[in-house]
């Protein structure tokens, strides 16, 4: 209700370059648009695929890092919808699911940018989203061991329920080397997920 009276009363921006909206390219300029392209990555299993919707580069870096760094939630939703109107998952799937955060950065951040991703993902998709299907319950970041280490850290920090049978499609900000998706794909294959695909709006190269 909020959101919507705000978009009346605020002009909409694109999420990505933040520039006024020529003509509606699935709720971003003409320019972004054109970033959009469906992006197939190397994987491993369990995670059966890896894709994302651009490139993680110019105006599409600097919008991520606003979502993630700068307060910048408004960019979440509307960034799903377009990547998944433009560039939607090749995988078939039936329920969409967010890469989780830690508690430590979800109370830093306040809110969970792959999940506004992943409402946006919904929208354009008509698929169902369940958050809750997906935990992070060992907390604390990967990040600060490197190499294999990191890795051995990541794979069991996730737990996952009420997947069986479906075919998960994992939603997060950016991929890079896949670790955190093929980490999420163990969980939810273990909880009987029949297939897991993970999809990103962006790829670092
Ligand atoms: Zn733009």
């Amino acid at each position: 209700m909020l959101y919507a009276l705000l978009d009346l009363l605020v002009p909409q921006r694109c999420p990505i370059c933040s520039g006024p909206l020529d003509t509606d390219a699935a709720g971003l300029c003409d320019r972004c648009a054109g970033l959009m392209l469906p992006i197939r990555l190397p994987t491993e299993p369990p995670l059966a695929a890896r894709e994302a919707a651009a490139w993680f580069q110019g105006p599409l870096r600097h919008a991520i890092h606003g979502l993630k760094f700068q307060n910048e939630p408004w960019r979440g939703r509307a960034l799903g919808f377009a990547a998944a109107t433009l560039a939607p998952p090749l995988s078939a799937f039936d329920l969409i699911v967010p890469v989780p955060l830690s508690r430590e950065r979800l109370r830093e951040r306040g809110y969970n940018q792959a999940l506004l991703i992943a409402r946006g993902v919904s929208l354009a998709t008509q698929a169902p989203m369940r958050q809750s299907s997906l935990a992070r319950h060992l907390h604390g970041e990967a990040q600060s061991s490197k190499g294999r280490d990191a890795r051995r850290d990541i794979l069991g920090a996730y737990r996952a329920r009420s997947v069986a049978g479906l075919r998960v499609l994992l939603v997060d900000d950016v991929t890079t080397t896949g670790a955190t998706a093929i980490a999420c794909a163990a969980a939810l294959m273990e909880s009987g997920a029949q297939s897991v695909a993970s999809w990103s709006v962006a790829a670092a190269p």
